[in-house]
């Protein structure tokens, strides 16, 4: 097996599918059997899911929100995403359990290490809702953060793009894929996988990141076979 235990980062916004808000259950459903057949094989699987489908602080902001509030209510709705997970999980017979950056029992249990050890190495995919618990965040910096404190052996960033190109595959036909890169080129290149803050927290710690697509069932799969899609970034 080529990796012990991953950090998986959902989007919020992939889980609206082909609706502008909120949660398709179809995609619900097909992340929770990737998920499945994956924790087969034997890896420990942590996974941290973003808020976008339902509320993101910055555009809460633009409308007039106090920042601080948007991005609160931006981490609720990554809770909220991730009892939606949970759930699809259970109904597929996968143990999961929820924990929160944020303490709110009964709705999951206060995020530590330890706590997210423990349940790891018991079987259980582990969800980490909550973001950072801070303001000014994003859920790609909760799922560097969690990725680097779980010791996970990679953190998975699953995507609607198959992987890191030189330019926006959506807008620019000739822009090629990268089957590898650095950290170094990424940021030489100004290529936008994810922010600053969860791209300096990978680099510094050396937490390797594979970009690529989730939304085509069997990839979780493909990926962690060790089979050559998306882009890994590494040292
Ligand atoms: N958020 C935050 N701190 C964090 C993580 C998230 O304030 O540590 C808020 C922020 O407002 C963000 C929203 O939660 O816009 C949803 O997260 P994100 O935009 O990362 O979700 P995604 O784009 O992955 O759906």
């Amino acid at each position: 097996m080529k990796y012990k235990r991953i950090l998986l980062k959902l989007s919020g916004e992939s889980l609206q599918g082909p609706q502008k808000y909120g949660i398709s259950t179809e995609v619900l459903d097909s992340y929770a059997r990737q998920i499945k057949e994956a924790l087969q094989t034997g890896v420990q699987i942590g996974i941290v899911i973003g808020g976008g489908n339902i509320f993101r602080g910055l555009q809460g902001a633009r409308k007039g929100f106090d920042r601080v509030k948007g991005d609160q209510m931006g981490m609720l709705a990554t809770i909220i995403n991730s009892l939606a997970l949970q759930s699809a999980l259970e109904d597929n017979d996968v143990k999961a359990k929820v924990l929160t950056s944020i303490r709110m029992e009964p709705i999951g249990e206060y995020y530590s290490k330890a706590k997210a050890l423990e349940y790891l190495e018991a079987g259980y995919v582990v969800i980490i809702g909550g973001g950072t618990s801070n303001p000014y965040f994003t859920t790609d910096s909760a799922s560097a953060l969690r990725g680097i404190e779980i010791e996970a052996d990679v953190m998975l960033k699953g995507t609607r793009v198959n992987g890191i190109y030189t330019a926006d595959p959506e807008k620019d036909p000739t822009a090629v894929k990268f089957d590898e890169i650095t950290f170094e080129e990424v940021y030489q290149r100004n290529l936008k996988i994810m922010d600053m803050t969860a791209f300096t927290l990978c680099r510094e710690n050396g937490l390797q990141v594979i970009v690529f697509d989730m939304d085509t069932p069997g990839n979780l799969g493909k990926v962690l076979a060790g089979e050559q899609i998306g882009t890994l970034v590494k040292l």
